[in-house]
């Protein structure tokens, strides 16, 4: 196995609270710190000898005392239709996967939240795969990074003339809310405007709806728009996709999502996902209807995206439109999340740990 021989502590990754003390120690004025802080998330410093702001002798002293470091990116797949997915492999051998998205009015990052999932859903290619561990918060953070120095004029969504916002999805491998405190640490960088400066309007946590952990994010003072994992229109056939729905129900989760405070009064999302005869029907359909009917919200209608090792199939073309159609009839705002990446593996559902260590495996040790 690979294991990277680290001995000091990454300085990537650390809140401004942390940095304040870090600064402290090493007996430098407070104000030092919300410079070291632009540097790593708004500069994208790559090294402390990059600050230039800062006295030589506390580039030093950082120096000697602190790493500079973002995850190491092993491959990146380019799909035809200008999807990018990164794979990362971690200081204990874990491999992670981010996708980036390029889009017409704006490039969206996929990122992590754990090594594999240990939720199980019958129909993800990353619970199939496993779990490993919960990330750490510059593990997190270091993934938009890399995506966003990654990304260059020219490229698809690139920068040219005016630049594209950026929009950020915590919808890759694992459940972020079973990694609650690394990743609302990473998030409150994210979207502090002294750190990476993205607006908490474009940046959706996607969940299964871990209860107390969702409780307690609606209670944070910065928090980003929510998506809910539903799948199916009852809690039997629900328990039969999801495990999960055993410990948490799907009629207490939809209701402690309708009480989470959107960002600017913007709606909670329901992601379904639609498997061949299984929930794609209108039958399933006018029973979702009935359920989320006169709540605050958006369906979000995602076809499966196949692999061999899922037990299921892409529903048809014609069963999406009248599942579409039979929500919106019914006054629900309904979208269709059109694959990507698909071709390398990138699109939903389909970033998996095995596959990943494969891939990983194969490539030249860095
Ligand atoms: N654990 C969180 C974050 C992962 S998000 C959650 O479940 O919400 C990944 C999204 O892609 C979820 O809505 C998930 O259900 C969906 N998904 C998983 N496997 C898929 C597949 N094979 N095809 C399409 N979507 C899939």
């Amino acid at each position: 196995m690979y294991h990277r021989n680290v001995s000091k502590a990454n300085l990537f990754g650390l809140e401004k609270t942390a940095l304040r003390g870090v600064v402290h120690e090493l007996g430098e004025p407070a104000y030092r710190a919300g410079q070291v802080y632009s540097w790593l998330y708004k500069r994208r410093a790559r090294s402390f000898a990059d600050m230039t702001n800062l006295a030589k002798g506390l580039r030093q002293k950082l120096e000697e005392a602190w790493d500079l470091r973002w995850p190491a990116v092993v491959e990146t797949s380019v799909s035809a239709d200008g999807t990018r997915k990164y794979l990362f492999r971690l200081d204990d051998g874990a491999t992670i996967e981010s996708v980036y998205i390029p889009e017409e009015s704006r490039r969206t990052i996929c990122i992590s939240t754990q090594a594999g999932c240990p939720l199980k859903c019958a129909f993800c290619l990353t619970g199939i795969g496993g779990y490993k561990r919960n990330l750490k918060p510059w593990e997190i953070l270091g993934q938009v990074a890399t995506v966003m120095e990654d990304i260059r004029p020219g490229d698809p969504g690139g920068e040219h003339g005016e630049a594209l916002p950026w929009n950020i999805v915590v919808m890759g491998m694992g459940e972020p809310l079973l990694n609650y405190e690394a990743t609302v640490s990473a998030l409150r960088v994210l979207m502090d405007s002294e750190g990476f400066g993205v607006s908490p309007r474009k940046l959706t946590l996607s969940t299964v709806g871990i209860l107390p952990a969702l409780e307690k994010l609606a209670e944070e003072p910065v928090r980003p728009n929510l998506a809910i994992s539903l799948h199916a229109p009852n809690a039997v056939l629900r328990r039969a996709l999801m495990p999960i729905e055993e410990k948490y129900r799907l009629q207490d989760v939809i209701a402690a999502a309708q009480k989470y405070p959107i960002p600017r009064g913007g709606l909670v999302t329901y992601e379904y996902v639609l498997l061949r005869g299984v929930n794609d029907t209108e039958g399933h359909a006018r029973e979702l209807l009935a359920l989320l009917r006169g709540t605050r919200c958006k369906v979000n209608l995602i076809p499966l995206n196949p692999a061999a090792e899922i037990p299921f199939k892409a529903p048809t073309t014609a069963a999406v439109d009248a599942f579409a159609r039979i929500l919106a009839l019914g006054n629900l705002t309904v979208s269709v999340r059109r694959p990507r990446g698909q071709d390398i593996l990138a699109a939903c559902g389909q970033l998996n740990l095995k596959r990943a260590s494969a891939v990983g495996a194969a490539a030249p040790a860095i």
